[in-house]
């Protein structure tokens, strides 16, 4: 049966009437329909060992488009539609974009979903079903404020299933209810998507913005995503959390188990965990709780068999985001807990006395990630860099016990969502120069090196850039406001706001660059600073940041002295379906983290696919795109991890040197609290930020600013030169294939889960 016969079909059932006579919405939801019984169609993966990846975060983004891919059925739904007078597009607007994630993280376990079931491997994910997600973010007098993102409908990509498992926290119970979501692979199978909730969630005690009672666990238990948790009612409520997953996730792993007939005491030949984060480590001491109390088993032999059935991926060396909760809290939250972790402990300290190591330190903090590292048979960091600083600081007296645990597995993309659906066009010249062989196997875009010359394949490829660069003016012109210069060079920078991926940094070079052309130095090609970011509600300095980049908009976007030389954009509400507008249109890649705090970053390699180049110093996967594209096709600027390490450990960085001693650093930085941006701004805010950059700039932004500046400089000189920047767009798409998560996931494979 065709796809359009089908979808008659189920217009027909569902509103009675033929697809022309239907409007988005109802489109919408009728290709929603008959998209979710295809998949199920297609059957579950099946094999005798599955991997569970557990994740507080699943930034999943939109889903049609791509399930529509991955059923191979895109184009013929888009034909059929346009016969109609329908646009597939148009209708996929309709969808709210789930914000299951906070950023790279939680977008990673998507992808990451994606490669396992294009893969074949049999997989699912376990998280949470939050009701409102992440916040939505709304700017009011150029500052951010936070709304709730609403985004479960009657009808969803969700599946209401009947399982429900008890939970308890010590004596109090509640009961869950499991929601999944399809995961379909590209040509293949379906895995799953567990999200557990309660149902007794209460969305009506959400007030002004995203406030709640915030101890009423029956009522707000999966409302939200890390909610502010600056206070000890919302860490305690984010200990409920992690518990609520873990303990349903384990009991969901071991019914699986017993359905199957498994041997319990062999579940590790049928059942990997994969600890995304430290955020499920609870599952750990969960799992041996379960299988000593109800199963029988004795604590040497329950310790062994989860050891050899959990491994842990490290995300950060940023040492606030590394968990450690308070024994007290534990004891309020999970008391049945507590006698298990005391026990790993006690098995730990006896074996090794440096306090380094020990899971609960003198102050009483149980260190979650060390509970991984013992009672789990991998530590993966995710990027060179990243596993190689891990090995020989951060967890360097683990590297030393346990050499034979850590391993590298380099992160990587779905290249389905982020060339295939959200650049299209792209997808298509590739395809017809080198055949479609890289959809499966991402290494032969390297075909397209052959072409490094054919003067009319690089005009191609930069006629698709112009395309999406206007397509994105007239989004950006509609959704923000703001009228750019699609001729303009687009210099993007999209993230979460975070003092170490260093937004203030392009802040002042944007400030230096505004003061150069107010005295006559123009650039010859006119520039669009792009951002976008959320900041944490608690994160004041990231909050202050927001309001400069929003101030400096209203400054220069109407000056006439310089808005047709420059303008900046802040995006409101940056999400996936967002970056999906931005990174196909984006000239310029910014990844300026601070050498050795940007674990690996991804936001990079979807640029990169996407054929923008690259300004990034050598942090996290910046390094090996730099490996793999060479010195000429890259923009690399400021202190290398090393330095920066010694720096720390010296603590010999005095930001306030750096200010004094350059005139262009001085003028940038003193331009903060000016009166023009005085005029239009907060003045406790601006001050705050300026003080904190002369006098503390823990993550040295004043330190790389001069160069930075130089060699970003340089690039906007060298985009000039139209044949050089071309070659450079296509040997970074030709390069890109080292990226793609099926291949990240084929390592996870081979060297951990052994599936197969
Ligand atoms: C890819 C992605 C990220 C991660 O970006 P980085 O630059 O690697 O930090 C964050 N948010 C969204 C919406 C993304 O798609």
């Amino acid at each position: 049966m065709s796809v359009k016969t089908n979808l008659e079909a189920v217009a027909q059932k569902m509103y009675g009437k033929a697809i022309k006579d239907l409007d988005d919405s109802q489109l919408y939801f009728a290709i929603l329909n008959m998209t979710k019984d295809m998949m199920e169609n297609k059957g579950t993966i099946k094999g005798k060992k599955k991997v569970y990846y557990i994740s507080a975060e699943f930034l999943i983004g939109k889903l049609l488009s791509n399930n529509l891919i991955n059923l191979g059925i895109y184009d013929e739904l888009d034909a059929a539609l346009k016969e109609e007078g329908k646009e597939l597009s148009r209708i996929e607007e309709v969808e709210p974009e789930p914000s299951l994630g906070n950023g790279g993280l939680g977008r990673l376990a998507a992808c990451f979903l994606d490669s396992i079931a294009s893969l074949g491997l049999p997989g699912d994910g376990i998280g949470l079903n939050y009701h409102f997600g992440l916040f939505k973010q709304v700017f009011k007098d150029r500052q951010q404020t936070a709304e709730k993102n609403d985004w479960i409908e009657d009808q969803s990509w969700l599946t209401k299933t009947d399982i429900s498992f008890p939970v308890y926290f010590g004596k109090k119970k509640v009961m869950s209810r499991l929601y999944d979501i399809d995961v379909i692979g590209y040509d293949q199978g379906m895995n799953k998507l567990h999200l557990f909730d309660i149902e007794t969630v209460d969305e009506s005690i959400v007030k002004e913005g995203i406030d709640f009672d915030k101890n009423d666990i029956d009522k707000n238990l999966t409302l939200f995503l890390y909610p502010d948790d600056s206070d000890e009612a919302g860490q305690q409520l984010r200990i409920y959390q992690q518990y609520f997953m873990v303990c349903n996730g384990a009991q969901l792993i071991l019914k699986e188990m017993k359905d199957n007939g498994y041997d319990l005491h062999k579940m590790y030949e049928h059942a990997v965990i994969q600890i995304n984060d430290t955020h499920p480590t609870m599952v750990i001491p969960e799992l041996i709780r379960i299988l000593t109390e109800e199963e029988g088993f004795e604590m040497e032999e329950a310790i062994d068999v989860v050891s050899k059935t959990c491994a842990y991926t490290n995300h950060t060396i940023l040492a606030e985001a590394l968990e450690k909760w308070p024994v007290k809290y534990l004891q309020k939250v999970v008391p049945q807990l507590m006698p298990i972790i005391w026990e790993l402990d006690k098995r730990a300290a006896i074996k090794y006395d440096d306090p380094k190591v020990q899971i609960i330190d003198k102050d009483l903090r149980v260190h979650m990630a060390h509970i991984d590292i013992h009672y789990g048979f991998s530590v993966n960091g995710v990027a060179a860099i990243h596993t190689e600083i891990l090995k020989d600081t951060e967890l360097n007296h683990f590297y030393k016990i346990y050499p034979e645990k850590f391993n590298n597995k380099t992160n990587g993309i779905t290249f389905r969502r982020w060339l295939m659906s959200c650049n299209k066009e792209l997808a298509a010249c590739i395809t017809k120069t080198i055949g479609d062989g890289w959809k499966k196997d991402a290494d032969e875009l390297e075909k397209l090196l052959e072409y490094k010359d054919d003067a009319a394949l690089l005009s191609e490829i930069k006629a698709i850039k112009n395309d999406k660069k206007a397509a994105l003016a007239a989004y950006i012109k509609e959704n923000e406001g703001q009228e750019i210069n699609p001729n303009s060079i687009y210099d993007i920078q999209i993230k979460r706001l975070h003092e170490y991926k260093r937004q203030q940094m392009n802040a002042l070079y944007i400030i230096h660059k505004y003061l150069e052309i107010k005295e006559g130095k123009k650039p010859s090609t006119p520039i669009t600073f792009i951002f976008g970011a959320k900041a944490a509600p608690a994160y004041i300095i990231a909050q202050d940041i927001i309001h400069l980049l929003l101030c400096l908009q209203e400054i220069i976007n109407n000056d006439p002295d310089v808005k047709d030389y420059m303008k900046v954009v802040m995006v409101e509400n940056y999400n996936v379906s967002y970056a999906e507008k931005l990174i196909p249109a984006c000239d310029i890649s910014e990844q300026i983290s601070l050498a050795s705090k940007e674990a690996s970053g991804t936001g990079n390699m979807k640029f990169m696919l996407n054929g923008a180049v690259t300004l990034g110093t050598s942090d996290g996967a910046n390094v090996e795109i730099n490996e793999l594209v060479g010195d000429d096709n890259i923009y690399i600027f400021g202190e290398k991890s090393e330095q920066v390490i010694k720096h720390y450990e010296k603590a010999d960085y005095v930001s306030k040197d750096f200010y004094e001693k350059s005139d262009v650093i001085k003028e940038a930085v003193d331009f903060i609290t000016s009166k023009e941006v005085l005029e239009v701004g907060n003045e406790e805010r601006l001050t705050r930020l300026q003080k904190e950059l002369i006098n503390k700039d823990w993550f040295m932004t004043l330190l790389d600013l001069e160069d930075y500046i130089e060699t970003k400089d340089k690039m906007f000189e060298d985009f000039k030169d139209e044949d050089k920047w071309k070659k450079m767009m296509l040997v970074n798409i030709a390069k890109a294939g080292f990226f793609s998560s099926d291949r990240t996931i084929a390592e996870y494979n081979r060297d951990i889960w052994k599936l197969n």
